[in-house]
């Protein structure tokens, strides 16, 4: 895989770039978050590796900003803080997974191959859903009301998919956390709950009435799309 890296510290910078290196990636390593973003967006990556605090930009402003040009990419977060604030900011940006330091070796190995095959089983037929005037293209990431197009983040994008099968019945927080987001862990489910509110905004006429994606008090979430 071609790999971005983008963090501020030399020592963990280069100790990434010696290991996925070893690991027969092609690595590409930048330590400001300006210079990451003109890269991320001008060249193919298949993957980055996105440090959150960094001295010009900061880690999130980038992931939007890459996440913006390039919906699709996967783009995993490393930070020393492990608040779930921040694990929330990350995901609202567009993250696709999130990394505290200290890791494991063996752990951020393991997230990159997840992340690849994820990417490696993305449908590549046309997926669209059309439900309240909103045209979801999720194979392409896209959704259009109007003529006006909006990117969904995969993780968007894995939700609509996931309620849109399961359209029969209500779906807990639980459940998208552990089929989107691929574990519970140590996440919360405010996590679903943010993402969804993100989502609205995207895709609802109206986000404080949705209609696509509906909240069943004291059940969680349900395809309301028709
Ligand atoms: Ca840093």
């Amino acid at each position: 895989m071609r790999i971005l890296i983008v963090e501020d510290e030399p020592a963990l910078r280069e100790g990434l770039v010696d290991l996925l290196t070893a690991a027969d990636h092609q690595v590409v390593a930048e330590a400001e978050g300006k210079t990451a973003v003109e890269r991320g967006t001008g060249e193919v990556f298949d993957l980055v590796l996105l440090d959150l605090m960094l001295p010009d930009l900061d880690g999130v402003e980038v992931c939007r900003r890459l996440r913006k040009a390039r919906p699709s990419l996967p783009i995993l977060m490393l930070t020393a803080r492990g608040s779930e604030d921040d694990k929330v900011a990350g995901f609202e940006a567009g993250a696709d997974d999130y990394l505290t330091k200290p890791f494991a070796v063996r752990e951020l190995l393991a997230r990159i191959d997840a992340l690849r095959r994820r990417a490696a089983a993305a449908p590549a037929e046309p997926e669209v859903i059309e439900a309240d005037g909103c045209v979801l293209d999720l194979g392409r990431l896209e959704a259009s009301r109007e003529g006006e197009v909006v990117s969904l983040t995969p993780r968007e994008a894995g939700i609509v998919r996931w309620l849109y099968r399961q359209r029969n019945r209500a779906v807990p927080r639980g459940e998208l956390l552990e089929r989107i987001w691929g574990s519970s862990g140590d996440l919360q489910t405010r996590t679903v709950d943010m993402t969804i509110a993100n989502l609205r905004q995207k895709i609802e006429r109206d986000p404080s009435q949705p209609l696509i994606v509906v909240t069943v008090t004291g059940a969680g979430y349900a395809w309301g799309g028709r």
